[in-house]
């Protein structure tokens, strides 16, 4: 590997870790260094959500620890056979960028993923050197969010759980078939292995903690995990059902899609296009189905094509699911159970829990349902108001072109 500077080394991974979406970092323990002790906080300002047009989140130093990689996933361009320039840290190179970082106040934490170098536990030796480093040795208290190896030995993983807010184990593809075809050294079992392991583990410390204060603190803000979309066959009904299974089974904060992008020298065995990013975003939504508005797997699969197991793309999934349950609606936002109100199209959480503080005051006209919605039109075909009955709209033939959003053109010179 040539001789690189810190400078030349940052560029190229950081530029290899984009393709990583799962580094948001909701939910972690409160932490700061007001009042003189340490260095970091996931309080304040906090650490924001905010992604790079490229897709990188931009508040956390998102890198690699290297980019060479002794395994060959089809999909990967970082895979062995793939021609890329190589570029690698040391666990205290990596210290360094973190809290040099921080003190510009350029991020609010870390994000390290990495090729596999030598064998899965020198690599997570590695990863978990630089967490050690930063929290025992720095005091850092800033967000730290690890991707693990399923094949490193426990005992690594569980160290890494005691310095990292979040730990994520990347299932890679929707199917076992999917995983086997395109990575090929990766195995399912295996992946989950780790992930149950995680699962107690979490579990076991969040209990422990409950009972001893002094008990010490394991991924507070839990595991996570990501999937490649569109690199095999697998339909969004696949995927929906898969990610159910995984939250169910490892208890997860949150699963990723990640578009799949064609690479340079991509293999023979891979789709020649990247899918829609459209695709990306329904999953997204048919995720938020389940976790926020108590949808179950099936309804949510069942807002997909029947013939293709696909999401529409021109609606989102709750207003495809209620198109074929019309005998559902329209729901009386006077009177109708939270569970009802959360299926109306164009409703969000936030727009349901005010309509049940307000209807407790006074019964609601579609113009103050309205205003809690970016648009009445529609959600009309759905819902009941004082002022408001759709009467024939709810069964018309024509509903989807009516309640679909309007295709805009965009300016071509708009600012
Ligand atoms: S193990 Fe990770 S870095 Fe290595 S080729 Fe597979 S996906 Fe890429």
């Amino acid at each position: 590997m040539a001789q690189l500077d810190l400078r030349e080394k940052l560029e190229i991974l950081a530029d290899a870790a984009k393709y990583d979406a799962s580094c948001a970092s909701s939910g972690t323990a409160k932490r700061k260094s007001a009042g003189g002790k340490g260095i970091g906080s996931t309080e304040g300002m906090g650490i924001c959500h905010a992604y790079a047009p490229d897709g990188r989140c931009i508040s956390l130093l998102k890198i690699l620890l290297t980019n060479s990689c002794i395994f060959d996933c089809h999909y990967c361009i970082n895979r062995k056979s793939s021609n890329v320039r190589r570029a690698r840290f040391t666990a205290q190179e990596v210290v360094k960028l973190t809290l040099d970082f921080y003190r510009r106040n350029y991020i609010e934490g870390l994000f390290l993923s990495s090729g596999i170098i030598r064998s899965s536990n020198y690599t997570m030796e590695q990863i978990v050197e630089v967490a050690r480093s930063l929290r025992e040795d720095h005091d850092f208290r800033g967000y730290i969010h690890l991707k693990t190896i399923p094949d490193a030995d426990p005992e690594l993983l569980r160290q890494a759980g005691l310095h990292a807010d979040r730990l994520s184990i990347n299932v890679e593809l929707p199917t076992v078939a999917g995983l086997a075809r395109l990575a090929p050294e990766k195995s399912a079992p295996r992946i989950e292995g780790a992930m149950r392991g995680l699962r107690q583990e979490i579990e076991d410390k969040s209990d422990a903690a409950k009972r001893y204060r002094s008990a010490p603190k394991f991924a507070p803000a839990g595991q996570s995990t990501q999937m490649i979309v569109g690199a095999d066959a697998a339909t969004d009904r696949d995927i929906v059902q898969r990610a159910s299974g995984l939250y169910g089974r490892f208890n997860l904060r949150r699963v990723y899609y990640s578009a799949f992008s064609p690479i340079p020298d991509a293999s023979a065995v891979l789709p020649l296009q990247r899918p829609p990013l459209m695709r990306e975003h329904r999953l997204y939504q048919s995720d938020w189905l389940m976790r926020f508005y108590d949808y179950g797997p099936d309804e949510v699969a069942d807002a997909a094509d029947p013939a293709t197991g696909m999401m529409p793309l021109d609606i989102d999934p709750k207003l495809s699911w209620a198109l074929k349950h019309r005998h559902r609606f329209p729901v009386d936002v006077n009177r109708a159970p939270r569970e009802m109100l959360l299926r109306v199209p164009g409703l969000g959480v936030k727009a349901v829990d005010k309509i049940i503080l307000a209807r407790r005051w006074r019964r609601l006209s579609l113009a103050d349902v309205g205003r809690l919605t970016v648009s009445v039109a529609k959600l009309r075909p759905f819902l009941i108001a004082d002022d408001w009955r759709p009467v024939t709209l709810s069964d018309r033939a024509d509903l989807r072109p009516i309640v679909a959003p309007k295709k805009e053109q965009l300016e071509l010179f708009a600012a």
